[in-house]
Parts: structure tokens; sequence; C-alpha cells
């Protein structure tokens, strides 16, 4: 029996009886992090990192699985799991699945990039090492965030007539750019859209801190205060009215995306700050030079370039083609 299976529901461990990140409603279900194309509602059991399933509750109500528990090393049928940390978002982790039929590690997505929102990634050797690969491409290759945030900083700086509006998704992405611009020096109260404030307050009570937020609650008698001004919000506000409220917004967007000049210009942003939380190309490779695993499986993303990479360096390595995970959703 293998240690590992991709069924329809996702990846599947037949000794242990459990998935991880399903698809779909199971039985029991563990869960690399809190991201939505990952964990998702509706699991008989759910078993995750205390922070992971808070996460989970903020995002789909305390009813979100039947039974939850919080992940510590233990036995789950024939096979021993544990957790360990994936750099990606708070509460993120990589599952180590060993068994008689061999061991598995399954990364989730990563980063290995300094995040003071997570502990770093931690190297898990296994026999099969299963690999994202959103960024899986030599042409990605992250800049320094503290460079993107300097962009903004100057930009505003250069412009204090208008309201600099930063698209940044409410788990991990919105905590990561406030803490860099706290990090670079700005001092001065952040405004964030009413769908950032419960994952931001989350932060906070887990000690990780983001200086003085405010709701970004405009109106007329409130337009000419933001000038100036930082506004966080969800990248679908900006579609909306909301952004078109505040003075000459400067629209910016931080994702790993933006390096694609095509996605900023598609979707009208001005000022496109590459700040990803997954690994780049470099990053990437390098990890499965390091962990030097019998096979690589990889998933989520491009898929094709990092199995010709493996196939050059004469590594065993499979596309696992999992339906229903969107590589652009919280990258
Ligand atoms: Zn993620």
């Amino acid at each position: 029996m293998a240690i590992l299976e991709n069924t329809d529901a996702g990846l599947f461990c037949p000794a242990g009886g459990f998935h991880i990140d399903p698809l779909r409603p199971v039985d029991r279900a563990l869960i690399t992090h809190g991201h939505a194309d990952h964990a998702r509602a509706g699991h008989r059991a759910v078993m995750a990192t205390a922070q992971t399933l808070d996460i989970m509750a903020i995002r789909y109500g305390e009813a979100f699985a039947g039974v939850r528990q919080v992940a510590t090393p233990t036995r789950i049928g024939d096979v021993d799991v544990s957790f360990h940390p994936a750099g990606h978002v708070l509460g993120s982790a990589q599952i180590h699945i060993s068994g008689r039929t061999g061991s598995v590690t399954i990364s989730g997505d990563y980063s290995r990039t300094a995040n003071p929102a997570c502990a770093p990634f931690q190297p898990v050797p296994a026999d099969i090492f299963v690999t994202e690969a959103t960024f899986g491409l030599p042409v990605f290759r992250h800049p320094d965030p503290l460079d993107e945030i300097g962009k903004l900083l100057a930009s505003v700086a250069a412009q204090p007539e208008r309201a600099h509006l930063v698209g940044a998704y409410a788990l991990g992405k919105a905590q990561r750019v406030i803490m860099l611009l706290r990090d670079a020096g700005w001092d001065a109260p952040i405004y964030i859209h009413g769908a950032l404030q419960r994952l931001c307050d989350y932060h906070i009570a887990q000690g990780i801190p983001l200086g003085d937020l405010r709701p970004a609650t405009i109106d007329r008698s409130t337009k000419a205060q933001f000038a100036g001004q930082i506004i966080l919000g969800p990248p679908s506000a900006f579609a909306a009215t909301w952004a078109q409220r505040f003075p000459d917004p400067v629209i910016c967007f931080a994702s790993g995306w933006m390096q694609v000049r095509a996605r900023a210009r598609q979707r009208g942003v001005e000022l496109p700050l590459v700040i990803s939380d997954h690994v780049d190309w470099p990053d990437l490779t390098r990890t499965i030079t390091e962990l030097n695993p019998a096979e690589t499986w990889v998933t989520h993303g491009r898929e094709d370039a990092v199995i010709r990479w493996c196939d050059l360096q004469q590594r065993a390595a499979r596309p696992l083609r999992l339906a229903g995970y969107d590589d652009e959703a919280e990258a």
C-alpha cells in the first residue's frame, strides 16, 4: 500500500485513513493552513495547528467541522504524523507522515523568506516530498520585500495629495504588508477595509504587533483626511465604488503575481508590489536539492517546469494535477 494516493478528493493516506487539504468534505482531514483552497468547511474531523483551527473558525464559523484536534505528533491508524513550520502564513504547517511503506512530507504552501508572522520553514526529509509550484518557473525570482515597500513609501512621499490603496489578501498578505511598513518606519495609522479586520485582530491577539490600525470608513466628510495615507483592502473591494471614493487613489497590489506586468495591467494596478508568501524558483529548486527526496511530487501551479528541472537533475518526479486549487487565490 502506498503511503499516499492521489484521489478525486485530494491526497489520501490509506494506512491512516485521512486526507490532506481535501477538496470536498471527508471523514478525516489534516489541514496545512487556513487559505480557502486548502482549508474547507464541512469535514467530520479536522486536525491542524491551533492557529489554523482558529483561522478556520474565523472564516467559516465555529461549526466548520464536527471534531477539531490540535496537531501534535501522533499515530493515526498505522502511520505517525507530525506538523512542521512552512513559513507561509500564521499557523501554516507541512505535514510529515511515516509508516511501514515509507515517508512523505507535504509542504502545503511554503516560503523560505523571513516572515515575522510565522516560524521559518523547517526542512523535513522524507522519501517523497510534495512541493507546491505556484511560482515554479525560472523567471520567478522574488525581490526583497523591503525594497518593494520602499517603492510604496517613495510613491506616498512623492504624491502626498493622493491616497494609496493597497490590495492584499486577508490572511497573511495584509498583515505582512503592515509589518513591512512598520519595519520601514511608517508609524502613521494604517487604514484597513472591514474585510481585513478580524484576521488582523487575530494576528494582534497572537502577539504579532501591527501598530495603529483604523477602519477605512470613508464618506464625503472624511475624504480629505485620506490624502497621503495608506489604505489596505482585499483586491475584490477595488473594483467597487469604495475604492473610487478615496482622493485620486493610487491602486497598488501586493502579490507574487505582480512580477507579471500583464497581470498588473489587467487589474488596473498603477503600482505593483512583488510581495509573495511562496517560494520562488531558486528557493523551490534549492529546497528539493536540500531535502534530496527519492521522489518529488509537484502540485499547485507550474508543474511541468519543475518536473523538467527534476528530469535534468535525474530526480524522480511526477505531477499531481490536483483539481480545485487556485494558484492565484491567495498568492
Ligand atoms: Zn496558501
